[in-house]
């Protein structure tokens, strides 16, 4: 079969002005963590109105950076949910402690707060809240229901996200973000972690530089040219290179753009798709700002014309991709045997593990194209 269009799932929104920008750190030689990856630090924690912001190599480095500052190890346990992308719970791992899952609300993909006060024990050290898809966890409940322990957030997919008028990356204790080509701003890889705690800050920054006192770019800069740094703690190489940061400040100026650009392809999504009684599309709650990393619908296979891997190949056939909205981390091998869980441990992630499907939504997508999408699901249905 010929298919008429090919729709990507995702795909980077690159221009020139990235081209343009690659320019001065590949001229001046100055390739890692230097003034491009500052300026990037300082546009994104304006944006973000968060105090400290420090980029890194991706997500998953700034979550074990978090971690690692707070001093979490072994004997510890960190909560995160069960639907997620796997690196949330492997953090916890690297740093030798425990993650505890709690399963997830499946009408909303995140952590379901009722079902998080069973799991905390004396043992717990934080939470990690995750904002799935660009939709910010209901912080607030889950504050309530676990009192006094530290909240991070996982805001991989949630670059200018916010929750009742506060942005994502000022929810909890700090915030991870990631710049993959998938998450809607991207430096190919690349993660920021923000944070309002001047000591966690600090903290950060030496352990993402090796545990260094002094910043590379401090030292060469400096006027003692014997001035070695000091390493009192074990750290980590994590810092983001100059290229990227140049890429990151040109596409964090055209992050707005591309969250509204979503915004209305989800909502054209929302309203072609509404007479579709076995396909529920994401909501969006009061107060909430939703940023469409992803647009992820669940089949209810009960009232489908099919089960969702068929629906998913009949439409890959029609040259529109589609992709399960992430998985559940305790069915996958090595959290399934290490921790010895069963798929119905956790029966909301086991759910969405099977009949949640991300369909295309990016920002080089035409009307045509979501009309398109639209019209393939009708129909089938
Ligand atoms: C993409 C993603 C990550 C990992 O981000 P990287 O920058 O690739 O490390 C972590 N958590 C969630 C929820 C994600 O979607």
């Amino acid at each position: 079969m010929t298919a008429p269009r090919s729709i990507g799932i995702s795909l980077p929104s690159l221009g020139e002005e990235e081209w343009q920008a690659l320019r001065e750190p590949l001229e001046s030689g100055w390739l890692t963590q230097g003034p491009k990856v500052a300026a990037f630090e300082k546009a994104f924690a304006e944006r973000h109105r968060v105090p400290h912001a420090l980029a890194t190599t991706s997500c998953t480095t700034g979550l074990h950076l978090v971690l690692a500052a707070m001093g979490i190890g072994p004997g510890d346990e960190v909560i995160v949910p069960a639907f997620t992308w796997v690196a949330t719970a492997n953090v916890v791992v690297y740093c030798g402690a425990t993650p505890v899952f709690v399963d997830v609300d499946p009408a909303t993909f995140n952590l379901d707060p009722a079902q998080l006060a069973a799991r905390v024990t004396e043992r717990t050290r934080a939470i990690i809240a995750v904002h799935l898809f660009g939709r910010c966890a209901d912080m607030d409940a889950i504050a309530a229901a676990a009192p006094g322990i530290p909240v991070i957030e996982d805001a991989a997919c949630a670059a200018g996200a916010a929750y009742k008028g506060r942005p994502a990356g000022t929810l909890g204790l700090a915030a991870s973000f990631s710049f993959h080509p998938r998450k809607s701003v991207t430096t190919g890889e690349g993660g920021m972690v923000t944070t309002a705690d001047a000591a966690l800050a600090e903290t950060c920054n030496m352990l993402r530089n090796h545990g260094a006192s002094v910043s590379e770019e401090q030292r060469h800069r400096g006027p003692r040219p014997y001035l070695l740094p000091e390493f009192n703690l074990l750290g980590f190489n994590y810092r983001m290179t100059d290229l990227q940061g140049a890429v990151g400040l040109v596409q964090l100026g055209k992050l707005d753009r591309f969250i509204k650009e979503r915004a209305e392809a989800a909502a054209f999504y929302a309203e072609a798709l509404a007479g579709l009684p076995w396909l529920r599309t994401p909501e969006v709650p009061e107060g909430c700002e939703h940023a469409w990393q992803a647009y992820v619908c669940f089949v209810d296979e009960a009232t489908a014309p099919m089960p969702r891997n068929d629906i998913m190949e009949w439409l890959q056939a029609r040259g529109i991709a589609t992709r399960p909205g992430t998985h559940a981390v305790h069915m996958l091998g090595y959290y399934r045997d290490r921790f010895g869980l069963a798929p119905d441990d956790f029966p909301g992630a086991r759910d969405c593990d099977r009949h949640s499907m991300a369909i295309p939504l990016h920002n080089r997508m035409s009307m045509a194209d979501y009309a398109y999408v639209a019209e393939a699901l009708h129909t089938l249905g």
